[in-house]
């Protein structure tokens, strides 16, 4: 089984966007009372939202009655995660990536969302109806809403003030039937606008959507900066005008991003069925350095859109680009100015991407169990290599979890 979400945006009248902020400022408030009663008692216990606001907060007990309640039982279950995730993280005998403690939520931040766990969302002409509180939300929906079940409704908002609505389903995985057996080897490159170059001896180039409206949010930031008033508790319209106007820059080159990382992924997926790329972590990659371009190229949302449309193999980045894929000898003298080099072994001349991408190409076949001395280049094409292919197709069901593979 795996879940899928499907985003659709909505256009909510102004009383139920009242309904909605009505909803996100009683969830904000049982948040940020268990955060701070929290932070003076650790071993407190998360209570519900009812004892809660009946200890801390009387009058907000008939607030509740305005909004589905629903919701904030969900924030009772996130608020639990949170401090659990934290405290495991905080375990010194359990290994893993440190969380950071929940923080408090503001009302000026214009990101947020509540979600519904037992509604049943309902589609027709007028919209989509999810409580009777509520009624019919008008939006545009596409017909890619598949059947499964809905395991929870997530109500959103996006720092331009744009609502989507997000129904989270689960249902069986399906697949890809084995048609081609074809597969790629991408190597991602930082220091070049080529950000992807494929086995095949493509080179794909970054569109650096936000490297490109720099200039231009550089304008505007620096004029929101200017109206902004230093231990004012309410900001001028001004400024409320211009912080929209950032806003919807980086929504736009979000948007972008996203939709050109979408067709690329799309494509392919269509034409190969195992995708193979290096096992790099991107986090720490930007917070060592080139933060801005690893964000702005969009390697990490390829990975995970190629992850759920086709196989994603991870292979061990280790070596990819010094190693020689003709004979196998490492270059050890290899440095990054190099983008050209010849094998001292064999005397092939290799650019250095290309090679890279091939090797992580050969890894992965050789993870599949098919031979490695085979022409990389070309789409594998002997009848062994199909035959090694298939037992492992058919057993990925029972000895792999997910479409991931990591090495
Ligand atoms: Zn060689």
């Amino acid at each position: 089984m795996e879940c899928r979400a499907y985003e659709y945006r909505i256009y909510p009248t102004s009383q139920q966007i009242e309904q909605f902020n009505k909803t996100l400022g009683l969830c904000r408030l049982y948040w940020n009372i268990i955060l701070s009663e929290k932070q003076n008692n650790h071993s407190m216990l998360i209570e519900g939202y009812k004892p809660t606001f009946t200890k801390f907060k009387p009058e907000a007990l008939n607030w509740i009655k305005e909004i589905d309640s629903d919701c904030l039982g969900q924030m009772w279950s996130d608020v639990r995660a949170a401090f659990n995730a934290f405290f495991n993280s905080c375990n010194k005998t359990r290994k893993g990536k440190f969380v950071k403690p929940p923080k408090f939520k503001s009302k000026k931040n214009p990101k947020d969302g509540f979600r519904y766990a037992v509604t049943k969302p309902k589609f027709s002409n007028k919209g989509i109806f999810l409580t009777r509180k509520l009624g019919w939300l008008k939006g545009s929906f596409h017909c890619r809403f598949a059947e499964g079940k809905i395991k929870q409704t997530t109500i959103k908002r996006t720092a331009t003030g744009n609502w989507f609505v997000k129904i989270t389903v689960e249902k069986k995985k399906n697949l890809k039937k084995c048609t081609n057996m074809k597969i790629i080897g991408i190597d991602w490159n930082i220091h070049n606008d080529e950000f992807c170059v494929l086995s095949n001896g493509t080179k794909i180039k970054s569109p650096m959507y936000l490297r490109r409206t720099e200039k231009h949010l550089g304008r505007h930031q620096k004029k929101m900066s200017k109206l902004y008033k230093i231990g004012k508790e309410e900001q001028s319209q001004n400024y409320l005008k211009e912080k929209q106007r950032v806003a919807i820059i980086h929504e736009k080159v979000t948007n972008k991003r996203k939709d050109f990382l979408h067709k690329l992924s799309r494509d392919l997926a269509n034409k190969f069925q195992f995708v193979a790329v290096e096992n790099i972590n991107l986090q720490t990659m930007a917070q060592m350095h080139h933060g801005k371009a690893v964000g702005d190229q969009g390697f990490g949302m390829l990975r995970n859109f190629l992850a759920y449309k086709t196989n994603l193999i991870k292979v061990p980045a280790a070596y990819t680009s010094q190693t020689c894929h003709k004979c196998g000898i490492r270059n050890s003298k290899l440095t990054l100015e190099d983008r050209e080099w010849t094998c001292p072994n064999c005397g092939s001349h290799h650019d250095r991407d290309i090679n890279a991408a091939i090797n992580i190409k050969m890894s992965a076949i050789s993870r599949l169990g098919t031979y490695r001395n085979q022409n990389a280049c070309g789409e594998p094409s002997s009848s062994t290599k199909q035959e090694n292919l298939k037992p492992f197709v058919q057993n990925k069901k029972s000895s792999i979890k997910g479409r991931i593979f990591t090495a």
